[in-house]
């Protein structure tokens, strides 16, 4: 019986800590996103089922036309941002508002998904009423949803007038438009003009942000050699053949370099034999070779995943200086970098714009918001920016399968990370 008081008093507390670190405002920006869950349901289901695969340009760009739809109905000017036809890609959506008070706050998301017209993937469909699945339902639908309706509520209540915002939705972030100087020229440049950026892709449920990501760049391995019978092999003539050097050097890569923390380099092809042809473009080989001919030519190519430039730059010396060391005795080699994507480093200043929305999620009593494990996500446009601005990610809507048939939402939580980005975005643009 004693409990019993204890327990009430206990959840009267808990009430009174919640009620005091939500302003009334925030109360109400809350109520409102509350109300128009409905809306934010029909929103995702709209967008979801437009095919928007990076190479559908007319799905892209009515995916385009939805979001931009929406994003003047919280009262931000709209544009396409149109690329040259060489590209082959959409384009771009950027809303926009100008304001003189609160941090400059520069929003990501993107309008495609890997899932093209002719792919297996299903419209808007719940499963339960905590699930639902969907082609790019949260990579990234769900997050533009969520940026739309956290920027509607904040405008409904006339709380962005005099905030600076700029939403910037690519249109190719699976597949980028090449090369990236082009694709995400405007895209940089705009960014530079403000303070921060917030990345909306995937949140890896409520209490995990991103303040690093991976970058990627690829390499290309090509190791030549004499060739001739068999019969030679290993002998001070005919030497080892190039099957054997690329054996040793993919496997010295892997002894020296294959336990350093956040770095990945994985050798996705590998042809070799006596006759060859290597399609770059394509990355595809015909190979013909016999079991009594030495192998006179070996290509591989490979990726490299890296936390910060310096790991990058490191990782190219150390394999470019294995493949130039000691071939095996008949043998040469050497090996080309082709860099991607830049990482998204750890910084103290992404750190801090995390604690923004762990103070929010918080004050919602929603528990912390701790930085991810930046191994555990693929790069991201937010990379570009990086070097530039402080950044975060991993604000969108969260899920399961993301790049598969059947990836889904989570209904519950949607709402929440809607009111959760609301009130962010209102703090950064009250702040000093
Ligand atoms: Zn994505």
């Amino acid at each position: 019986m004693k409990k019993i008081p204890a327990l009430v008093l206990a959840l009267l507390l808990f009430t009174k800590i919640f009620s005091q670190s939500l302003s009334d405002t925030e109360k109400k920006i809350i109520a409102w996103v509350k109300a128009h869950s409905t809306d934010a349901e029909k929103l995702l289901e709209e967008a979801v089922n437009i095919n928007s695969g990076t190479f559908n340009i007319a799905g892209v760009k009515k995916t385009g036309e939805v979001f931009a739809r929406e994003l003047q109905k919280a009262g931000l000017t709209t544009e396409w941002v149109s690329l040259p036809d060489s590209l082959q890609r959409a384009g771009h959506l950027v809303a926009s508002k100008k304001g003189n008070k609160g941090k400059k706050i520069f929003i990501i998301g993107h309008l495609d998904t890997v899932f093209e017209p002719d792919m297996a993937a299903g419209p808007f469909t719940r499963i339960n009423d905590s699930t639902a699945t969907g082609q790019g339902i949260n990579d990234m639908k769900g997050g533009d949803v969520v940026v739309v309706m956290a920027l509607q509520a904040l405008h409904s209540m006339n709380l962005l007038k005099d905030a600076s915002v700029t939403v910037y939705f690519t249109g190719d972030e699976e597949e980028s438009g090449e090369p990236a100087s082009v694709s995400r020229k405007d895209f940089i440049e705009r960014a530079r003009s403000c303070d921060l950026a917030l990345g909306f892709e995937t949140a890896q449920g409520m209490n995990t942000i991103a303040i690093g990501r991976r970058g990627f760049s690829s390499w290309k391995l090509n190791v030549t050699a004499k060739t001739g019978h068999s019969a030679g092999i290993f002998g001070q003539g005919a030497g080892y053949g190039a099957i054997y050097e690329t054996a040793r050097l993919l496997n010295r890569f892997r002894e020296e370099l294959g336990n350093e923390k956040y770095l990945t380099f994985n050798p996705g092809i590998i042809a070799g034999g006596s006759e060859m042809e290597y399609d770059n473009k394509k990355m595809r080989a015909t190979i013909s070779g016999k079991t009594n001919i030495i192998s006179p030519s070996v290509v591989v190519e490979g990726d490299l995943r890296f936390l910060t430039e310096k790991q990058r730059e490191t990782a190219k010396q150390r394999m470019a200086a294995i493949v130039s060391n000691q071939n095996l005795n008949g043998t040469s080699a050497k090996i080309s970098f082709f860099d991607g994507m830049p990482s998204m480093e750890p910084t103290k200043g992404n750190d801090a714009l995390r604690l923004w929305v762990d103070k929010v999620s918080r004050d919602m009593g929603l528990g912390p918001a701790n930085a991810g494990d930046p191994g555990s996500r693929g790069a991201g446009d937010i990379s570009y920016l990086a070097k530039y601005i402080d950044c975060i990610d991993g604000l969108g809507a969260s899920g399961k399968g993301a790049h598969a048939v059947g990836e889904t939402i989570n209904l519950k939580e949607f709402p929440l990370l809607i009111q959760r980005a609301a009130l962010l975005i209102y703090r950064l643009t009250q702040s000093e």
